[in-house]
């Protein structure tokens, strides 16, 4: 039987040169017919569709209709974007984000900057790792945050040394109160709108499936309504996300929840945030943070979870079929994500739930060996793994000279047996698959590719980086039928614009045709 399209002569990863067949969905010999589209596969590559094992599409669309900062690296660019975004769009509160915290002095913005351009309407916008936002004063007077306002258990607001008034910036669980209470939550058709727009963005980087790494009940209503009106090209894995204002009893919601799925949308994880970032000490870490000069505090960060109550949550959740995905940066957090998953395995045995643990920023050598050991999967954001700003400013002062030899130390998880999987965390930097892969590699950005490789003993082979955003995220997404180019398997592939020969420049390689499920879906 013929296939619906072929692509001749291409190197086909994992396989070796030849055809590829793709009909009814399916990965099949490329049998031309009259009716086959036939696609000249010379000098390209076809690997398996791409796999986002975290990101946060729905979140990252919803900013691209508004505000988007990701792709403006300055001050004065971003206030541009801001006015032109106010002059266009006359009422109500102008939201969105995308900033970056190497941006502003101490990584934090001012009030005063926005209220120049927009002093009448409510501006907030998250930074670009999601982890605090930007106000005005107009905001700020809206959430009503004076200088006598306490800060919320989770977060801190940024003030003013001398006076108290807020400034500006609020992090962590204060820009989150202010996001979910006093700007006005989207609606189910800007949700819809929000998840095709950044469906359309992902396609276009070869990725034919992803774990949003943070559902809520309207953006899981949103996802539903798309799959069940056909428009969910992509399999979407979601991760249900973990309040931790609440205790044990969130299972049981979070268990009916789980039955609300549809054809290619599966609710079937669990979130966990055990901690946040470094850059504003809410990394959770084992020994306190340096304090910039050589000197030492005793902050050791934030857990946002009490171990003990992670255990039992994550022992629950493994008995109730759920996969957990962790979010941990600092080597305590990620620490107690691993004895919470020991705790499960003591009291539930193996299983194929496929926990994993996200981001290990800082990962203590004692435990690299448990991930293989307790079969969890480093799920790794490559791209992160650079020299920037933000690292050398923000970051390697506050962790000091040993400490930051520890960074996202890929290499070693591999060597020790571990399966990785790879995500963006799109929209806190790039989504393109190739871009990460080729940090994971050569630990330079590509836009400083004559740069100072970040700890170069921590670099991975191609062949890793590429089974890992493969097969690697496949497998934490349960999609057993992906992720390889065997016959058989669903038709998802992306073909690159070149042979992969050197993986110094793979950042540059054109992502030219995307297949989801037989579906053309992108074509440059
Ligand atoms: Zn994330």
């Amino acid at each position: 039987m013929a296939a619906e399209l072929v692509i001749t002569a291409a190197n086909l990863w994992g396989v070796g040169k030849g055809d590829i067949g793709v009909r009814d969905g399916r990965i099949v010999p490329a049998e031309v017919g009259p009716d086959t589209e036939v696609i000249d596969g010379r000098g390209k590559t076809v690997v398996p569709g791409f796999q986002d094992a975290h990101v946060h599409t729905p979140f990252a669309g919803l900013n691209r209709l508004r505000v988007w900062l990701n792709d403006a690296d300055t001050r004065e660019d971003y206030l541009r974007i801001i006015a032109d975004h106010a002059a266009g769009n006359k009422d109500g509160w102008i939201t969105g984000g995308g900033w970056s915290m190497p941006q502003f002095p101490g990584g934090t913005p001012r009030k005063e900057d926005l209220d120049a351009i927009v002093p009448d309407r409510p501006v907030f916008l998250f930074n670009r790792d999601v982890h605090g936002a930007w106000l005005n004063s107009k905001a700020l007077e809206l959430a009503g945050i004076t200088a006598g306002t306490p800060d919320p258990p989770h977060g801190r607001v940024e003030r003013d040394s001398l006076t108290g008034e807020p400034t500006g910036t609020l992090h962590e669980g204060a820009a989150y109160w202010v996001n979910e209470h006093v700007v006005p939550t989207p609606t189910r058709g800007q949700w819809e709108a929000a998840i095709l727009e950044g469906q359309r963005h992902l396609h276009s980087l070869g990725i034919t499936g992803w774990q949003d790494a943070w559902v809520t009940p309207a953006t899981q209503a949103a996802y539903i309504a798309l799959a069940e009106q056909g428009q969910l090209s992509a399999r979407v894995v979601g991760a249900l996300w973990w309040d931790r204002n609440r205790g044990l009893e969130q299972i049981d919601d979070l268990l009916a929840r789980r039955e609300r799925s549809a054809p290619g949308f599966h609710p079937t994880t669990v979130k966990i945030m055990l901690d946040g970032v470094l850059e504003n000490y809410t990394g959770a870490l084992l020994e306190p943070y340096c304090d910039g000069c050589g000197g030492h505090t005793d902050n050791t960060g934030l857990s946002f979870i009490d171990p003990e109550l992670l255990s039992a949550a994550v022992t629950r959740l493994d008995a109730s079929g759920f996969q957990v995905h962790m979010h941990a940066i600092g080597d305590r957090a990620v620490r107690m994500g691993l004895d919470a998953v020991q705790a499960a395995r003591t009291a539930n045995g193996r299983n194929d739930h496929r926990h994993h643990i996200a981001h290990l920023q800082l990962v203590h050598p004692d435990d690299i060996g448990r991930f293989a050991q307790l079969e969890v999967t480093a799920n790794c954001q490559m791209y992160w793994a650079s020299t920037d700003e933000q690292m050398e400013e923000l970051t390697i002062p506050f962790l000091g000279p040993e400490r930051a030899d520890l960074q996202y130390p890929f290499a070693s998880l591999v060597a020790a047996g571990t399966r990785l999987a790879m995500g963006s965390d799109w929209s806190v930097s790039s989504a393109n698959p190739l871009v990460q892969m080729e940090v994971g590699i050569t630990r330079l950005d590509p836009g400083n590719r004559d740069g100072v490789a970040f700890l170069p003993s921590q670099c991975i082979d191609l062949g890793t980086a590429m089974t890992a955003f493969t097969a690697g995220s496949a497998f934490v997404n349960h999609d057993d039928e992906a992720g390889t180019l065997r016959a058989g398997s669903r038709a998802d592939l992306v073909m690159l614009g070149a042979k992969l020969e050197s993986a110094r420049s793979l950042a540059d390689v054109p992502i030219e045709l995307t297949v989801a499920a037989g579906r053309i879906v992108h074509r440059s």
